[in-house]
Protein backbone atom coordinates (compact mmCIF):
# COMPACT_ATOMS: atom_id res chain seq x y z
CA UNK A 1 0.00 0.00 0.00
CA UNK A 2 1.81 3.09 -1.17
CA UNK A 3 0.45 5.84 1.97
CA UNK A 4 -0.10 9.32 -0.34
CA UNK A 5 -0.75 12.00 2.21
CA UNK A 6 3.15 12.54 2.84
CA UNK A 7 3.50 12.89 -0.99
CA UNK A 8 4.25 15.85 -2.46
CA UNK A 9 2.47 17.55 -5.30
CA UNK A 10 4.82 16.18 -8.15
CA UNK A 11 5.23 12.60 -6.02
CA UNK A 12 1.51 12.02 -6.50
CA UNK A 13 1.33 13.29 -10.33
CA UNK A 14 4.52 10.69 -11.09
CA UNK A 15 2.48 8.18 -8.74
CA UNK A 16 -0.57 8.71 -10.83
CA UNK A 17 1.30 8.45 -14.29
CA UNK A 18 2.69 5.09 -12.92
CA UNK A 19 -1.05 4.29 -13.17
CA UNK A 20 -1.24 5.20 -16.72
CA UNK A 21 -3.10 8.54 -15.78
CA UNK A 22 -2.53 11.90 -17.15
CA UNK A 23 -0.53 14.14 -15.43
CA UNK A 24 -3.80 16.25 -13.61
CA UNK A 25 -5.15 13.22 -12.14
CA UNK A 26 -2.27 13.95 -9.83
CA UNK A 27 -3.24 17.22 -9.20
CA UNK A 28 -7.02 16.29 -8.53
CA UNK A 29 -5.45 14.01 -6.14
CA UNK A 30 -3.41 16.36 -4.43
CA UNK A 31 -6.33 19.00 -3.97
CA UNK A 32 -8.71 16.58 -3.02
CA UNK A 33 -5.91 14.84 -0.02
CA UNK A 34 -4.81 18.28 0.98
CA UNK A 35 -6.69 21.31 0.38
CA UNK A 36 -10.26 19.79 0.08
CA UNK A 37 -8.75 17.18 3.47
CA UNK A 38 -10.37 14.39 1.90
CA UNK A 39 -9.94 11.14 3.50
CA UNK A 40 -11.49 8.10 1.69
CA UNK A 41 -11.18 7.98 -2.54
CA UNK A 42 -14.80 7.42 -2.41
CA UNK A 43 -15.25 11.24 -1.83
CA UNK A 44 -13.50 12.43 -4.44
CA UNK A 45 -16.25 12.49 -7.25
CA UNK A 46 -14.73 14.40 -9.99
CA UNK A 47 -12.89 10.95 -10.28
CA UNK A 48 -14.05 7.97 -12.10
CA UNK A 49 -15.34 4.74 -10.07
CA UNK A 50 -12.58 2.73 -11.71
CA UNK A 51 -10.23 4.82 -10.75
CA UNK A 52 -11.30 4.85 -7.09
CA UNK A 53 -11.40 1.51 -7.04
CA UNK A 54 -8.46 1.27 -8.62
CA UNK A 55 -6.94 3.44 -5.86
CA UNK A 56 -8.54 1.93 -2.92
CA UNK A 57 -6.82 -1.60 -4.11
CA UNK A 58 -2.91 -0.05 -4.07
CA UNK A 59 -2.80 3.74 -2.14
CA UNK A 60 -3.88 4.61 0.96
CA UNK A 61 -5.30 8.05 1.34
CA UNK A 62 -5.41 8.17 5.58
CA UNK A 63 -3.87 5.52 7.99
CA UNK A 64 -4.14 7.48 11.52
CA UNK A 65 -7.68 5.97 13.66
CA UNK A 66 -9.30 8.35 15.44
CA UNK A 67 -9.40 6.23 19.40
CA UNK A 68 -10.70 9.26 21.15
CA UNK A 69 -11.11 13.21 21.80
CA UNK A 70 -11.00 15.29 24.79
CA UNK A 71 -12.15 18.92 25.02
CA UNK A 72 -11.25 21.31 27.36
CA UNK A 73 -13.37 23.71 29.02
CA UNK A 74 -11.29 26.16 27.70
CA UNK A 75 -11.87 24.98 23.88
CA UNK A 76 -8.99 23.46 23.71
CA UNK A 77 -9.83 19.59 22.08
CA UNK A 78 -7.14 16.64 22.31
CA UNK A 79 -7.09 14.10 19.89
CA UNK A 80 -5.82 10.19 21.00
CA UNK A 81 -5.40 8.67 17.52
CA UNK A 82 -3.68 5.12 16.48
CA UNK A 83 -1.43 4.46 13.39
CA UNK A 84 -1.74 1.66 11.45
CA UNK A 85 0.72 -0.58 13.74
CA UNK A 86 -1.35 0.28 16.52
CA UNK A 87 0.80 3.17 18.20
CA UNK A 88 -0.65 5.97 19.91
CA UNK A 89 -0.53 9.91 18.26
CA UNK A 90 -1.54 12.43 20.43
CA UNK A 91 -2.41 16.03 18.53
CA UNK A 92 -4.06 18.72 20.36
CA UNK A 93 -6.12 21.80 18.72
CA UNK A 94 -5.72 25.38 20.69
CA UNK A 95 -8.73 27.75 19.50
CA UNK A 96 -7.42 31.45 20.13
CA UNK A 97 -9.10 34.57 18.85
CA UNK A 98 -7.19 35.27 16.20
CA UNK A 99 -5.52 31.90 15.08
CA UNK A 100 -5.68 28.60 15.85
CA UNK A 101 -2.32 26.07 17.01
CA UNK A 102 -2.37 22.91 16.04
CA UNK A 103 0.39 21.26 18.68
CA UNK A 104 1.26 17.70 16.93
CA UNK A 105 3.51 14.86 17.57
CA UNK A 106 6.91 13.87 15.96
CA UNK A 107 7.34 10.72 17.57
CA UNK A 108 5.21 7.92 19.08
CA UNK A 109 6.38 8.22 22.36
CA UNK A 110 9.83 9.42 22.78
CA UNK A 111 13.34 8.50 23.54
CA UNK A 112 14.60 11.31 25.85
CA UNK A 113 13.92 10.88 29.51
CA UNK A 114 13.16 14.61 30.58
CA UNK A 115 11.70 14.04 34.11
CA UNK A 116 8.95 16.29 34.30
CA UNK A 117 7.89 14.88 30.85
CA UNK A 118 5.25 12.58 30.67
CA UNK A 119 5.45 11.34 27.49
CA UNK A 120 9.05 9.98 28.58
CA UNK A 121 7.31 7.04 30.82
CA UNK A 122 6.36 5.81 26.97
CA UNK A 123 9.75 5.74 25.94
CA UNK A 124 10.15 5.36 22.06
CA UNK A 125 7.78 3.17 20.20
CA UNK A 126 8.87 4.96 16.45
CA UNK A 127 9.37 7.94 14.60
CA UNK A 128 6.12 9.25 12.60
CA UNK A 129 6.17 9.21 8.51
CA UNK A 130 5.63 12.50 6.88
CA UNK A 131 2.26 11.33 5.65
CA UNK A 132 1.40 10.58 9.60
CA UNK A 133 2.72 14.35 10.45
CA UNK A 134 -0.07 15.78 7.96
CA UNK A 135 -2.55 13.84 8.81
CA UNK A 136 -2.58 14.97 12.49
CA UNK A 137 -3.27 18.62 10.74
CA UNK A 138 -6.27 17.41 8.73
CA UNK A 139 -7.59 15.17 11.30
CA UNK A 140 -7.35 18.58 13.79
CA UNK A 141 -8.77 20.90 11.06
CA UNK A 142 -11.56 18.80 9.75
CA UNK A 143 -12.68 18.08 13.33
CA UNK A 144 -12.80 21.59 14.49
CA UNK A 145 -14.10 23.09 10.91
CA UNK A 146 -15.59 20.25 9.23
CA UNK A 147 -13.85 18.18 6.14
CA UNK A 148 -12.57 20.59 3.57
CA UNK A 149 -14.20 23.69 5.17
CA UNK A 150 -12.73 27.14 3.93
CA UNK A 151 -10.47 27.77 7.77
CA UNK A 152 -11.63 31.22 9.14
CA UNK A 153 -8.58 32.22 10.63
CA UNK A 154 -5.18 31.39 10.08
CA UNK A 155 -3.36 28.10 11.59
CA UNK A 156 0.03 27.96 13.48
CA UNK A 157 1.73 24.82 13.86
CA UNK A 158 4.27 23.75 16.74
CA UNK A 159 5.96 20.59 17.31
CA UNK A 160 5.61 20.54 20.79
CA UNK A 161 3.66 17.31 20.76
CA UNK A 162 4.86 14.13 21.46
CA UNK A 163 8.41 13.19 20.83
CA UNK A 164 11.86 14.92 20.18
CA UNK A 165 11.36 16.40 16.35
CA UNK A 166 14.82 16.86 15.20
CA UNK A 167 15.74 12.85 16.15
CA UNK A 168 13.07 13.32 12.95
CA UNK A 169 14.30 15.74 11.14
CA UNK A 170 14.18 14.33 7.40
CA UNK A 171 9.90 13.28 7.86
CA UNK A 172 9.11 16.31 9.60
CA UNK A 173 11.09 18.62 7.17
CA UNK A 174 8.92 16.79 4.14
CA UNK A 175 5.91 16.69 5.96
CA UNK A 176 6.12 20.96 6.21
CA UNK A 177 7.22 21.52 2.51
CA UNK A 178 3.53 18.81 1.51
CA UNK A 179 2.07 21.43 4.42
CA UNK A 180 3.50 24.83 2.39
CA UNK A 181 1.83 24.30 -0.79
CA UNK A 182 -0.52 26.93 -1.87
CA UNK A 183 -2.50 24.46 -3.52
CA UNK A 184 -2.82 22.16 -0.38
CA UNK A 185 -3.16 23.19 3.39
CA UNK A 186 -0.90 26.31 2.84
CA UNK A 187 0.40 26.46 5.91
CA UNK A 188 3.92 27.56 5.39
CA UNK A 189 7.16 27.18 7.32
CA UNK A 190 7.15 30.65 8.79
CA UNK A 191 4.09 29.54 10.73
CA UNK A 192 5.36 26.55 12.23
CA UNK A 193 7.69 26.67 14.96
CA UNK A 194 9.45 23.34 16.04
CA UNK A 195 10.67 22.74 19.76
CA UNK A 196 13.86 21.11 20.68
CA UNK A 197 15.57 19.13 23.55
CA UNK A 198 18.89 20.13 22.08
CA UNK A 199 20.17 18.14 19.44
CA UNK A 200 22.76 20.09 18.76
CA UNK A 201 24.63 18.61 14.85
CA UNK A 202 20.50 18.86 13.86
CA UNK A 203 19.92 22.05 15.13
CA UNK A 204 23.31 23.47 12.23
CA UNK A 205 21.40 21.20 10.13
CA UNK A 206 18.25 23.03 10.63
CA UNK A 207 20.42 26.39 10.57
CA UNK A 208 21.37 25.64 6.88
CA UNK A 209 17.61 24.52 5.87
CA UNK A 210 15.93 26.96 3.26
CA UNK A 211 12.43 27.85 4.38
CA UNK A 212 13.19 26.85 7.91
CA UNK A 213 10.70 26.72 10.83
CA UNK A 214 11.42 28.71 13.61
CA UNK A 215 13.57 27.29 16.81
CA UNK A 216 12.42 27.01 20.10
CA UNK A 217 14.95 25.10 22.64
CA UNK A 218 13.77 24.13 26.12
CA UNK A 219 16.44 24.56 28.45
CA UNK A 220 14.77 24.20 31.88
CA UNK A 221 17.81 24.82 33.93
CA UNK A 222 20.77 27.40 34.13
CA UNK A 223 23.87 25.14 35.05
CA UNK A 224 24.97 21.75 33.50
CA UNK A 225 24.60 20.46 37.22
CA UNK A 226 20.94 20.40 37.47
CA UNK A 227 19.69 20.43 33.38
CA UNK A 228 21.63 16.82 34.01
CA UNK A 229 19.72 15.18 36.26
CA UNK A 230 16.23 17.00 34.41
CA UNK A 231 17.16 16.19 31.16
CA UNK A 232 19.59 13.90 30.27
CA UNK A 233 20.22 14.64 26.81
CA UNK A 234 22.50 17.34 28.54
CA UNK A 235 24.89 14.71 29.26
CA UNK A 236 25.38 14.50 25.47
CA UNK A 237 24.55 17.83 24.38
CA UNK A 238 26.17 20.14 27.59
CA UNK A 239 24.85 23.76 28.11
CA UNK A 240 27.93 25.69 26.35
CA UNK A 241 27.76 23.30 22.90
CA UNK A 242 23.84 23.54 22.93
CA UNK A 243 24.51 27.99 23.08
CA UNK A 244 27.10 27.51 20.64
CA UNK A 245 24.98 25.98 18.41
CA UNK A 246 22.06 28.48 19.32
CA UNK A 247 24.57 31.14 18.26
CA UNK A 248 25.07 29.56 14.71
CA UNK A 249 21.26 29.22 14.44
CA UNK A 250 21.23 33.40 15.26
CA UNK A 251 22.77 34.26 12.42
CA UNK A 252 20.21 32.68 10.43
CA UNK A 253 17.01 34.59 12.11
CA UNK A 254 15.32 37.09 9.65
CA UNK A 255 14.02 40.25 10.74
CA UNK A 256 12.22 40.61 13.87
CA UNK A 257 12.81 36.51 14.34
CA UNK A 258 13.63 35.74 17.62
CA UNK A 259 15.13 32.37 19.36
CA UNK A 260 13.11 30.89 21.93
CA UNK A 261 13.82 29.12 24.71
CA UNK A 262 11.46 27.51 26.45
CA UNK A 263 11.62 27.41 30.48
CA UNK A 264 9.43 24.63 32.14
CA UNK A 265 8.69 26.12 36.35
CA UNK A 266 9.36 24.11 38.74
CA UNK A 267 8.61 24.54 42.33
CA UNK A 268 11.59 24.81 44.47
CA UNK A 269 13.79 23.10 41.77
CA UNK A 270 14.54 25.81 39.08
CA UNK A 271 12.81 28.49 40.29
CA UNK A 272 15.03 30.57 42.77
CA UNK A 273 16.26 34.52 42.32
CA UNK A 274 19.71 32.98 41.81
CA UNK A 275 18.81 30.96 39.41
CA UNK A 276 17.21 33.33 37.12
CA UNK A 277 20.14 35.52 37.45
CA UNK A 278 22.40 32.15 36.06
CA UNK A 279 19.51 32.14 33.61
CA UNK A 280 19.90 35.55 32.15
CA UNK A 281 23.89 35.60 33.08
CA UNK A 282 23.93 32.44 30.89
CA UNK A 283 22.05 33.88 28.02
CA UNK A 284 23.56 37.45 28.39
CA UNK A 285 27.10 35.99 27.83
CA UNK A 286 25.86 34.53 24.53
CA UNK A 287 24.02 37.06 23.07
CA UNK A 288 21.55 35.31 21.21
CA UNK A 289 18.80 37.39 19.96
CA UNK A 290 15.78 35.27 21.53
CA UNK A 291 13.19 35.43 24.11
CA UNK A 292 12.37 33.45 26.86
CA UNK A 293 8.80 31.59 27.52
CA UNK A 294 8.50 30.52 31.25
CA UNK A 295 6.32 27.29 31.22
CA UNK A 296 4.08 26.91 34.71
CA UNK A 297 4.70 23.08 35.07
CA UNK A 298 1.85 20.73 34.22
CA UNK A 299 1.74 18.55 37.14
CA UNK A 300 0.54 14.86 36.39
CA UNK A 301 0.36 11.73 38.84
CA UNK A 302 3.44 9.82 38.18
CA UNK A 303 5.44 13.19 38.36
CA UNK A 304 7.42 14.38 40.97
CA UNK A 305 7.04 18.01 40.81
CA UNK A 306 4.94 20.78 41.62
CA UNK A 307 4.51 23.99 39.45
CA UNK A 308 5.81 27.25 40.62
CA UNK A 309 3.45 29.78 42.36
CA UNK A 310 2.46 32.54 39.79
CA UNK A 311 4.41 34.99 42.28
CA UNK A 312 7.44 33.36 41.81
CA UNK A 313 6.93 33.14 38.08
CA UNK A 314 6.07 36.52 38.42
CA UNK A 315 9.72 37.39 40.29
CA UNK A 316 11.48 34.99 38.18
CA UNK A 317 10.31 37.15 35.49
CA UNK A 318 10.94 40.18 36.71
CA UNK A 319 14.69 39.34 37.16
CA UNK A 320 15.01 38.22 33.97
CA UNK A 321 13.55 41.45 32.29
CA UNK A 322 15.95 43.63 34.63
CA UNK A 323 18.78 42.13 32.94
CA UNK A 324 17.64 42.32 29.88
CA UNK A 325 15.63 39.93 28.54
CA UNK A 326 12.45 39.73 26.64
CA UNK A 327 10.32 36.68 28.97
CA UNK A 328 6.70 36.11 28.39
CA UNK A 329 4.88 33.67 30.57
CA UNK A 330 2.85 30.95 29.23
CA UNK A 331 -0.80 30.21 29.87
CA UNK A 332 -1.10 26.81 30.57
CA UNK A 333 -4.11 25.20 28.08
CA UNK A 334 -6.21 22.00 28.40
CA UNK A 335 -5.00 20.88 31.67
CA UNK A 336 -8.32 19.43 32.57
CA UNK A 337 -7.81 16.98 29.53
CA UNK A 338 -3.91 16.21 30.00
CA UNK A 339 -3.51 18.03 26.44
CA UNK A 340 -0.57 20.26 28.01
CA UNK A 341 2.83 20.43 27.78
CA UNK A 342 4.53 17.46 28.96
CA UNK A 343 0.92 15.59 29.97
CA UNK A 344 0.58 14.05 26.80
CA UNK A 345 0.52 9.80 27.07
CA UNK A 346 -1.62 8.16 25.47
CA UNK A 347 -4.16 9.02 28.29
CA UNK A 348 -7.44 7.68 28.16
CA UNK A 349 -9.75 9.13 30.62
CA UNK A 350 -8.53 9.39 33.87
CA UNK A 351 -10.63 12.32 35.22
CA UNK A 352 -14.31 12.52 35.77
CA UNK A 353 -14.90 15.77 33.65
CA UNK A 354 -13.54 14.16 30.47
CA UNK A 355 -15.96 14.05 27.19
CA UNK A 356 -14.77 11.56 25.23
CA UNK A 357 -16.36 11.10 22.20
CA UNK A 358 -15.52 8.19 20.11
CA UNK A 359 -15.19 9.86 16.93
CA UNK A 360 -14.13 8.05 13.53
CA UNK A 361 -12.25 8.88 10.34
N1 LIG B 1 11.01 17.18 22.68
C1 LIG B 1 10.76 18.55 22.36
C2 LIG B 1 9.31 18.89 22.10
C3 LIG B 1 8.26 18.42 23.10
S1 LIG B 1 8.11 19.18 24.66
C4 LIG B 1 11.35 19.46 23.42
O1 LIG B 1 11.84 18.95 24.42
O2 LIG B 1 11.37 20.67 23.24
C5 LIG B 1 7.43 20.75 24.45
C6 LIG B 1 7.70 21.65 25.67
O3 LIG B 1 6.98 21.21 26.82
C7 LIG B 1 9.16 21.67 26.08
O4 LIG B 1 9.61 22.98 26.21
C8 LIG B 1 9.16 20.99 27.44
O5 LIG B 1 10.20 21.49 28.24
C9 LIG B 1 7.80 21.34 27.96
N2 LIG B 1 7.32 20.42 28.99
C10 LIG B 1 7.55 19.10 29.10
N3 LIG B 1 6.92 18.60 30.18
C11 LIG B 1 6.28 19.62 30.76
C12 LIG B 1 5.42 19.73 31.89
N4 LIG B 1 5.10 18.67 32.63
N5 LIG B 1 4.90 20.93 32.18
C13 LIG B 1 5.18 22.02 31.41
N6 LIG B 1 5.96 21.96 30.32
C14 LIG B 1 6.51 20.79 30.00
Amino acid sequence: MVELTGLSQPELISFVETLGEPAYRGRQLFAALQHRRLRSFDEISDFPKDLRARLNEIACPATLKIESKYESADGTRRYLMKTHDGLPVETVFIPEERRDTICFSSQSGCPLQCTFCLTAQLGLLRSLTAGEIVEQIVIALNDAYGTGVKLPRGTNLVAMGAGEPLLNLDALLKALRVMADPQGLHIVANRVTVSTAGVVPRILDLARTTDRPHLAISLAAPTDELRNTLMPINKKWPLEELLDACKVFEKTLKPGERLTFEYVMLDGVNDSDEQARQLANLLNRHGIRSKVNLIPHNPADPLPYQPSSSETVERFKNILESKGIHTYVRRPRGRDIFAACGQLAARQNTLSNLTSIGANN
